[in-house]
């Protein structure tokens, strides 16, 4: 079957299971600068049909398996989905913690492109207490995804994300794994965002403010005028 309705993202995560050499993607566009906000927390909501439209309008592709939200940027723009652990086409898809947001994925692009990994693997060697720290963050992720039901996908049995548990291989899923799960569980992934916070940009500051659209999470009650279905009987 032909998959006629999938544009090309102009920038992703590269954690996608599609693309594990994950080559640096030199179009991602780096943080902005922008007013700034405090930080939010971890969530787990919905994703609303504007999370969606508005992941889409950003990554330029619908993401796929998304069972609900796993961090907001400060402006409640999605930052980080939870995705099944099977996709609806059957693949497996060991990237729980997918971060859908190119600003920030472009922030970590850059740290990665500044050969922050070979450090941290030199570090992950030589600290005994760090490899476990890391291990244990691995766990905690299996943890998480088993929480999500994934006893029907032995594809992944016993595979995270981001080179865990033994190394470091990918920024974006452990920092999506730290934003999800809140400080203390990843400690690359805490470090990554820490690091980027000293920069300024995001996660420190929202990067959406820019945009032409700048979508919140819609209250359930928010609905305007002439979005309600008309009452009335239906067919018979
Ligand atoms: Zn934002």
């Amino acid at each position: 079957m032909n998959d006629p309705g999938t544009n090309p993202a102009p920038a992703r995560a590269h954690e996608d299971p599609a693309d594990p050499a994950d080559p640096a993607d030199a179009s991602t566009p780096g943080p902005r600068p922008a007013g700034a906000a405090p930080e939010a927390a971890p969530v787990r909501d919905a994703a609303t049909p504007a999370d969606l439209a508005g992941i889409a309008e950003l990554l330029g592709r619908v993401p796929r398996g998304v069972l609900g939200v796993a961090h907001r940027c400060s402006c409640g723009r999605p930052e980080v989905v939870e995705t099944a652990p099977r996709l609806p086409d059957g693949t497996p898809f060991p990237t729980t913690y997918y971060l859908v947001d190119p600003f920030a994925a472009g922030a970590i692009s850059t740290l990665e492109a500044s050969g922050l990994m070979r450090e941290m693997n030199e570090r992950l060697a030589a600290d005994p207490d760090l490899a476990a720290a890391h291990a244990a963050a691995h766990e905690d992720y299996l943890r998480r995804r088993a929480a999500l039901g994934d006893a029907d996908v032995p594809e992944i049995a016993g595979v995270s994300a981001g080179g865990m548990p033994t190394r470091v291989k990918c920024l974006h899923a452990l920092a999506g794994h730290a934003l999800a799960a809140g400080p203390g569980v990843n400690p690359f992934g805490d470090e990554t965002l820490q690091r980027l916070r000293e920069l300024g940009g995001w996660p420190a500051t929202c990067p959406h403010a820019a945009l032409p659209e700048h979508p919140r999470p819609a209250p359930a009650t928010g609905a305007g005028p002439a979005t309600e279905p008309a009452p009335g009987p239906g067919p018979a």
